[in-house]
C-alpha cells in the first residue's frame, strides 16, 4: 500500500457514494484538486465529519489509490464556514462552485488556495458581510485567472468611464455608458456600485469590509458579479441562484 501523506485541504464539493461514504472533492494546498473518498461520512457520529462540511478547512490524512485519494483522517482548521446561516452557507456554497470549476484536478494551486482560505475564513466570521467577503474572493480569483472586468474605460467604445450610471455588459465583460448604452443587453450598473467594483477590484479590504450598503448596491453587484462570472465559466453557477432568491426574501422582510 502507497504510504500516506498529510496536506491542509478546504471541501468543494460532497457527494453521496453507496450507503455510508462521501466522495469528496478538496483543494488541498500543496497537491492541487484532489477526489477523496470518505468511507463511513454518511453515518451518524462519523469520525471526521467535522472537517467535512462545504469550504471547512482541514488538516488531511490522505492514502493515494489509484483513482481517488481515500481519507485516513480529518482535523478541523477554524470556523466552518456555513455554518448554521442560510446566506453564509449559500455564499460558501457560490465560492466552492466557482473554484471546482476554474481548477483542474492534479495541479498545485497555491494562490487560489490562499484566497479560498482566507474567504472561507471571512464567510465563517459573524464580523464579516459574506457577500461582500464573496465579491472580494471571486474578484481576487478573477484577477488570477486574468478574466477581471473592465472597470476604467468603456468596455464598447473605450473612453474612460465617468462617475455616472451605466450599465455591465457581460458578454464586452465591462461597463458601458452614455450612448454606448443604446440597444445592449446589461444589468444596471449605479455610480456607487461602480465605485465599490473599482474598490473590489483594487482589493481594497479595509474599505470593502466596512462598507454598508443598501440593498440595491447589494443587488446590483450581485448580480453583476453573478452574470460575469457566469459569462466566464460559460455555464450557470447553481449556488447563485440559492443566494439570488436569499436576497428577495430578506427585501421582503426588511
Ligand atoms: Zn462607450
Amino acid at each position: 500500500m502507497a504510504a500516506p501523506f498529510s496536506d491542509e485541504g478546504i471541501v468543494l464539493r460532497r457527494r453521496a457514494f453507496g450507503d455510508a461514504d462521501r466522495i469528496l472533492v478538496v483543494l488541498t494546498k500543496d497537491h492541487g484538486k484532489l477526489s477523496v473518498m470518505a468511507k463511513g461520512l454518511r453515518r451518524a457520529r462519523a469520525r471526521n465529519a467535522a472537517g467535512m462540511d462545504l469550504l471547512a478547512r482541514s488538516q488531511l490524512q490522505l492514502i493515494p489509490g489509484r483513482s481517488l485519494a481515500v481519507l485516513a483522517q480529518a482535523r478541523p482548521i477554524g470556523p466552518i464556514a456555513g455554518a448554521a446561516d442560510p446566506v453564509r452557507l449559500a455564499c460558501a456554497s457560490v465560492l466552492a462552485e466557482l473554484v471546482d470549476a476554474t481548477v483542474e484536478e492534479g495541479h498545485p494551486e497555491p494562490r487560489v488556495y490562499e484566497i479560498l482560505a482566507e474567504a472561507s475564513a471571512r464567510i465563517g466570521s459573524p464580523a464579516a458581510d459574506p457577500r461582500l467577503a464573496l465579491a472580494l474572493a471571486a474578484f481576487a480569483l478573477a484577477a488570477a485567472g486574468g478574466y477581471q472586468p473592465e472597470l476604467t474605460i468603456c468596455a464598447a467604445c473605450g473612453r474612460e468611464l465617468e462617475n455616472r450610471d451605466g450599465r455591465f455588459v457581460p458578454t464586452l465583460g465591462g461597463v458601458v455608458q452614455g450612448q454606448c448604452e443604446t440597444g445592449v443587453e446589461g444589468l444596471s450598473c449605479s455610480a456607487v456600485t461602480l465605485r465599490v467594483l473599482r474598490r473590489i477590484a483594487a482589493a481594497d479590504e479595509s474599505t470593502v469590509l466596512r462598507l454598508r450598503w443598501s440593498p440595491q448596491l447589494r443587488d446590483e453587484l450581485q448580480a453583476i458579479l453573478i452574470a460575469h462570472l457566469e459569462h466566464h465559466l460559460d455555464r450557470p453557477i447553481k449556488a447563485a441562484r440559492v443566494l439570488v432568491e436569499l436576497s428577495a426574501d430578506s427585501a421582503i422582510t426588511s
